[in-house]
């Protein structure tokens, strides 16, 4: 069994090089997986475009055709946050489609777990516009694909980027096959992911946020892991687990104020390759979302792959957060309460 990544330098031609989301990210990136010699230790897999098929159960066609013409006429922005360059369209497709590969490969014999190291990201993404520098929501296509096409019943999407993925709670918030649980500073942009949004109708109770004050950590993040994730995703028993990798949360980031370190990532990474060798054979499936420091962004996703190879240690030469980080057991308890988490339950194995 292998760890797989996805990679296409069409997810460069989407650039705009003064915006924090531009490709200077990912070429660092790359450059860094290969001077750690972390890209020999990996299976590489072509990314193939999504089609507009699949692109559609998730985003409305009139979207879908705007951002084409838009693209195609020199591009533009779709709100004051969102660029479209020239290629934007035809490297969005392609970046669905990296996690779709991803995805499929895991499902497959040789492939254990992957990461889909695409841009632009996604779970800002609505279904009738882009949004917070996303412009198709990769990892909702992911879960509604693998649902209609692989027959899968239960996904589990985990989004530890520092914002709260709107979009992808907004795609399955009446979803019972699709749990979404979602770590986030807030209040922040963008405004969505309070704990009291917890799902609708049949999907009531899939939808399980944690919003978290500006300065939780390596504790904190890992205590909500063990405490809110790990009992939640046993209850749930997910066949695959999607996860929304932004690394914007890291102590180092520009855009925000939580103070994960790099090995506070690989620590939570490991967590979620362990839920899924418990509950899923292992089907683990990661797809970039933020991360703006260009120094630590290489770094995070250098940590992810460790982790996903199972390694014992990553390389932090960053080290932990510089301040003291802020307490979460009130947050948990909130939680706990609403999706009825007892004692018992929470990793009595802890
Ligand atoms: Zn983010």
């Amino acid at each position: 069994m292998s760890t797989a990544y996805v990679y296409d330098r069409l997810y460069l031609a989407h650039d705009q090089p003064q915006h924090p989301e531009n490709s200077r990210r990912l070429q660092q990136t790359m450059q860094h997986l290969r001077e750690a010699g972390v890209l020999p230790r990996l299976k590489p897999l072509r990314a193939r475009d999504a089609s507009l098929n699949e692109v559609a159960l998730v985003h409305q066609p009139t979207y879908i055709e705007r951002l084409q013409n838009l693209a195609e006429g020199g591009g533009g922005w779709l709100d004051g946050d969102t660029y479209v360059s020239t290629h934007s369209f035809a490297a969005a497709l392609r970046a669905a489609g990296g996690m779709l590969q991803a995805v499929e490969a895991t499902l497959g014999e040789d492939v254990e777990n992957a990461f889909a190291l695409v841009r632009p990201p996604g779970h800002h993404a609505l279904a009738d516009r882009g949004m917070g520098f996303c412009l198709f929501n990769n990892a909702a296509i992911a879960a509604r694909v693998a649902l209609r096409h692989h027959h899968l019943d239960r996904v589990l999407i985990v989004d530890f980027d520092l914002h709260h993925g709107n979009a992808t709670q907004d795609a399955f918030f009446d979803d019972p096959r699709v749990l979404y649980f979602s770590t986030h500073q807030y209040p922040y942009y963008p405004g969505s992911g309070h704990w009291q949004e917890t799902g609708r109708g049949a999907g009531l109770g899939y939808t399980v946020n944690v919003p978290l004050p500006a300065g939780v950590g390596d504790v904190g993040y890992q205590r909500v892991f063990d405490s809110i994730l790990v009992p939640v995703a046993r209850r749930f028993r997910p066949e695959i687990i999607l996860v929304s990798a932004g690394y914007d949360a890291h102590w180092s980031d520009p855009l925000g104020m939580m103070l994960l370190s790099v090995s506070g990532y690989f620590a939570l990474v490991r967590t979620l390759v362990s839920l899924a060798g418990e509950l899923c054979s292992g089907h683990l499936v990661l797809t970039l979302e933020g991360g703006y420091s260009l120094e630590a962004l290489p770094l995070c996703i250098g940590a992810t792959f460790s982790a996903l190879l199972g390694d014992a240690h990553a390389h932090d030469p960053l080290g932990p957060a510089p301040q003291d980080e802020g307490s979460v057991n009130a947050i948990i308890e909130r939680v706990k309460g609403v999706h009825k988490l007892g004692e018992w339950e929470s990793g009595a194995d802890r």
